[in-house]
């Protein structure tokens, strides 16, 4: 596994950060945004160190999308969102904070301004609450197709 020291999204693949995860595969890892955007806001990563975009091979980010399409249904069977944002920063200049790759999967309601990033940590046994449901909710990999 590809991993920087002193990487956040690193510390939580390895399992030495606590993290609320909605799914795991042998390539990827999903779990809640610890600052929501929205309610239900859940990110996508690798489990290999790729800093953005550009350093990602292109296997990883079809793995990481094969996920986040199957979490999309199940986010919104229990969110109920008008819509759903899904987001990939790269660089400072884009917004990036944390330098491993990752999809933002962001629900949102009708119009409103769009935001990527929250402005105060989401409160533990709600991000919690929603992890567990997401996950009990996400169809088997080949499993039947999403509803809807
Ligand atoms: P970026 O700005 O890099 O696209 O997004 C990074 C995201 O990671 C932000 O939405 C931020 O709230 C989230 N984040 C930062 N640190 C942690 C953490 O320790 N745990 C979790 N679950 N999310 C984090
Ligand atoms: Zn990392």
């Amino acid at each position: 596994m590809r991993h920087q020291p002193g990487c956040i999204f690193c510390h939580i693949v390895r399992g030495e950060a606590p993290c609320h995860r909605v799914h795991e595969d042998a390539h990827t890892l999903a779990f809640m945004d610890l600052f929501p955007a929205e309610e239900g806001h859940v990110l996508v990563v690798t489990k290999d160190h790729y800093p953005t975009l550009y350093e990602a091979p292109v296997e990883s980010l079809r793995r990481v999308m094969g996920v986040a399409r199957r979490i999309a249904p199940a986010l919104r069977d229990v969110v109920k969102p008008a819509g759903l944002r899904v987001v990939q920063l790269n660089g400072e200049a884009a917004g990036q904070t944390v330098f491993h790759y990752h999809l933002h999967l962001i629900p949102c309601g009708p119009g409103g301004e769009m935001r990527v990033h929250g402005r105060a940590q989401g409160e533990a046994g709600r991000l919690a609450e929603l992890a567990s449901a997401i996950a009990a909710r996400v169809e088997p990999d080949g499993g039947a197709p999403p509803r809807g």
